[in-house]
């Protein structure tokens, strides 16, 4: 057998090849300099996209001798489980790290037969937003599509169960890490990797204007979710300092554009935040915001973070926004928080492994 030429380093050792990132095209080639028919780089993109497989033992259709060079040249990527929650309503939530060290959040929601997957796109986040954890300790890096793609893999693996739907809602800001985000969910979609419905992947942006014009443009009929949590500019730009720069004006225009290339309906996610967006100018300054839209909107209330200066209303308020809305026909619902009794606000796992460790 003809050795296999491995991508090489500076130092003239050679890298592995790590099957998540490599292309079709490269494995097709590394099967050729292995002396192996091509097909064979079908069965191992098969091992690791939809089996999700953690080690070239697994790959049992594959010869013994090909394993084995795969093992000897390959590496597989993978994630490692730090910490993981257990809450009372059956989600988990789990802290996973990477092979560089760098951590991140996901959780599996599972409800009557169906199981929810929250993903992270970043390590951390550069936006800011005043009452997200997430946004308080800033950027650590971006993931890779693979790594997006992994977690999914994980909770599914967790759970033995076939994952119904994915949101991009863990930690980060999918749209400042647009391709990544992008590959992952051409992954989940595709029959080769997870097989989900492109209507039941969901993106949740913090409203950066051009990649919502981007993502409007795509074929696949992904879902659209937009923090919106004030309909004020003042009071939007205090709590989401990230996005000062795309008015509440042009995201109107933005959103109503979207709607128009895809006539599939967004979501607005409004956290109502005690004394802060749940007055009642702000109440109407929303339903002025939706009034005549194609929009639905969340109400979530805010996760406490530790040390924050900001508290979730009442329940009575998130109610009043429910019906105040119905009378402009806008649709609210209020979403229950899954796994608050495991901190399941984004952010939170990370804060207190850290302080165990
Ligand atoms: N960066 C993206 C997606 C990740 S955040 C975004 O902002 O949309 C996922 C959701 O959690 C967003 O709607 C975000 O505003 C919300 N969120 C962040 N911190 C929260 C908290 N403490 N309580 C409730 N929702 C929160
Ligand atoms: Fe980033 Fe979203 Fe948190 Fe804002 S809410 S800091 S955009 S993760």
């Amino acid at each position: 057998m003809s050795p296999a030429r491995n991508e090489v380093t500076p130092e003239g050792t050679s890298a592995p090849i790590d099957l998540h990132t490599v292309t079709h095209g490269r494995l097709l080639e590394l099967m050729s300099e292995l002396g192996q028919p091509s097909f064979r780089a079908k069965q191992v993109e098969e091992w690791v996209w939809s089996k999700n497989a953690q080690s070239f033992d697994e790959m049992t259709n594959l010869p013994k001798a090909l394993r084995d060079e795969l093992a000897a040249r390959c590496t597989l990527g993978g994630v490692e489980e730090v910490a993981r929650q257990v809450s009372v309503d059956g989600s988990r939530k789990y802290l996973l790290r990477f092979p560089d060290g760098v951590s991140v959040e996901c959780v599996g929601m599972p409800s009557r037969g169906r199981l929810a997957v929250c993903a992270s796109t970043q390590a951390g986040c550069a936006m800011g937003c005043a009452f997200c954890a997430t946004g308080a300790a800033g950027l650590t890096r971006s993931l890779t599509a693979a790594e997006i793609y992994e977690q999914v893999m994980h909770v599914r693996d967790d759970f033995n169960d076939r994952v119904t739907s994915v949101v991009l809602m863990g930690q980060g800001e999918p749209f400042m890490n647009y391709d990544a985000t992008l590959g992952a969910l051409r992954r989940l979609n595709s029959p080769d990797g997870a097989g989900i419905g492109a209507r039941r992947l969901t993106v949740s942006t913090c409203g950066v204007i051009p990649q919502i014009m981007r993502f409007a443009n795509e074929p696949e009929q992904f879902t659209l979710a937009v923090s919106l949590h004030s309909a004020v500019q003042r009071t939007r730009n205090a709590l989401m300092p990230g996005v000062r720069k795309y008015s509440l004006v042009n995201l109107y225009s933005a959103l109503g554009e979207y709607v128009n290339k895809t006539s599939r309906r967004p979501t607005y996610e409004y956290a109502l935040i005690g004394g802060v967006n749940d007055t009642d100018s702000e109440l109407q300054a929303l339903c002025d915001f939706c009034e005549g839209t194609l929009a639905h909107v969340n109400l979530i209330q805010l996760n406490e973070v530790e040390g924050s200066r900001f508290h979730p209303s009442t329940e009575a308020r998130a109610e009043d926004f429910v019906r105040r809305l119905a009378r402009v026909g806008i649709e609210a619902t209020i979403r229950n928080s899954r796994g608050a009794d495991i901190d399941a606000a984004c952010g939170q796992l990370k804060q207190r492994a850290a302080r165990i460790s």
